[in-house]
């Protein structure tokens, strides 16, 4: 009761009527369920959930289960291209020695900087995860933040990293978005797009809620074993029947 009395006064006061915001709700619903219908959304994504048993698969996937943000947050830096076994490897290397972002500041950058070797770039990433945990230290008392804005404003930070932490750390429905997350859906011909941000946004619009959490995680692994970015496995792929094969020049 108390809640529908607020919404009214707050309808009210933006001079909003009841009428109009179904009108929208119905509207976003009924796009949504066209554009999953037209593009076989959720044959496409039944398939392959059946396919990628992607929460024991990935690192990033398996962190999930206990949910340790600047865990999540320094593995997922550590990741960007990298292998995904080097990252486990490496994660567990680094936390044994520090997990906080005051042990990762205090620790002398060459000894890092050998800590982390094995997950390629390791010069970059090792400044990175310094300024990361220095900024975390100074501008939010230590504590990762749960909000996109905060999360892009740390210097080393990049969309597809503050989502998977939003995503995976807290629980909260956003698309993390890689170079297999952008590539994939183009290639079947759900979106038309040139940037994974744009991907982002787009894939907002037309793929069903329900999906939204498990979609990092498989379409990471479709991408690494199937649709792979030079030349695909079209032959093996569980849902060749369904795609368009946009842009694909070479396949196996
Ligand atoms: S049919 Fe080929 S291009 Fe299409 S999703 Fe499968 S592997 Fe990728």
């Amino acid at each position: 009761m108390i809640i529908f009395t607020s919404l009214s006064v707050c309808l009210d006061y933006y001079n909003l009527s009841y009428k109009n915001i179904l009108n929208k709700i119905y509207k976003d619903l009924s796009y949504r369920i066209n554009m999953a219908k037209s593009k076989n959304i959720n044959q496409i994504m039944k398939i392959l959930t059946k396919h990628f048993d992607y929460k024991k698969r990935t690192t990033l996937n398996r962190m999930r289960s206990k949910p340790h943000a600047f865990k999540i947050l320094i593995s997922c830096l550590l990741s960007l291209r990298a292998r995904d076994e080097n990252t486990e490897k490496v994660s567990k290397k680094l936390f044994a020695v520090a997990d906080t972002p005051e042990k990762i500041s205090k620790l002398p950058l060459k000894k890092l900087e050998k800590i982390i070797f094995s997950s390629g770039h390791y010069r970059k990433k090792a400044k990175t995860l310094k300024s990361v945990s220095n900024d975390l230290i100074k501008r939010f008392n230590s504590k990762i933040p749960n909000n996109k804005q905060e999360l892009l404003s740390i210097k080393g930070v990049g969309p597809k990293t503050a989502n998977i932490v939003l995503a995976f750390a807290f629980g909260k429905a956003v698309l993390p978005i890689d170079t297999h997350c952008h590539r994939i859906p183009n290639r079947i011909g759900w979106i038309k797009t040139k940037t994974p941000e744009k991907t982002e946004t787009q894939l907002e619009k037309i793929l069903p809620k329900k999906y939204w959490s498990e979609f990092n995680g498989i379409f990471v692994l479709f991408g690494k074993t199937i649709c792979q970015p030079i030349s695909p496995w079209c032959s093996r792929c569980p849902i060749k029947k369904y795609c368009k094969k946009i842009g694909v020049k070479k396949s196996r």
